[in-house]
């Protein structure tokens, strides 16, 4: 059975200024390029490490409650 994680992260993309510190932070390989404006998690990779929250120097990066998990 799939890991159910109490919370994701996620990109707000008007707020992403795409300078890659996140991705450069991320060691699971879940961040990439959306549309060359903007970063984006890929949620099925992402163990919620927390490292491109801490890193982002814009707080485009937020952690969303998973209701199903709590
Ligand atoms: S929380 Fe960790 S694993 Fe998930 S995208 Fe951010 S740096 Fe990568
Ligand atoms: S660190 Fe923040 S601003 Fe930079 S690419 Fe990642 S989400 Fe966008």
């Amino acid at each position: 059975m799939a890991k159910v994680y109490k919370w994701t992260y996620r990109v707000e993309m008007d707020k992403c200024m795409a300078c890659a510190a996140c991705e450069l932070e991320c060691r699971d390989g879940s961040i990439y390029v959306y549309d060359n404006m903007a970063y984006a998690i890929n949620e099925e990779v992402c163990t919620r490490c927390a490292r491109c929250y801490n890193a982002c120097p814009v707080d485009a990066i937020v952690r969303i409650p998973n209701e199903a998990a709590v």
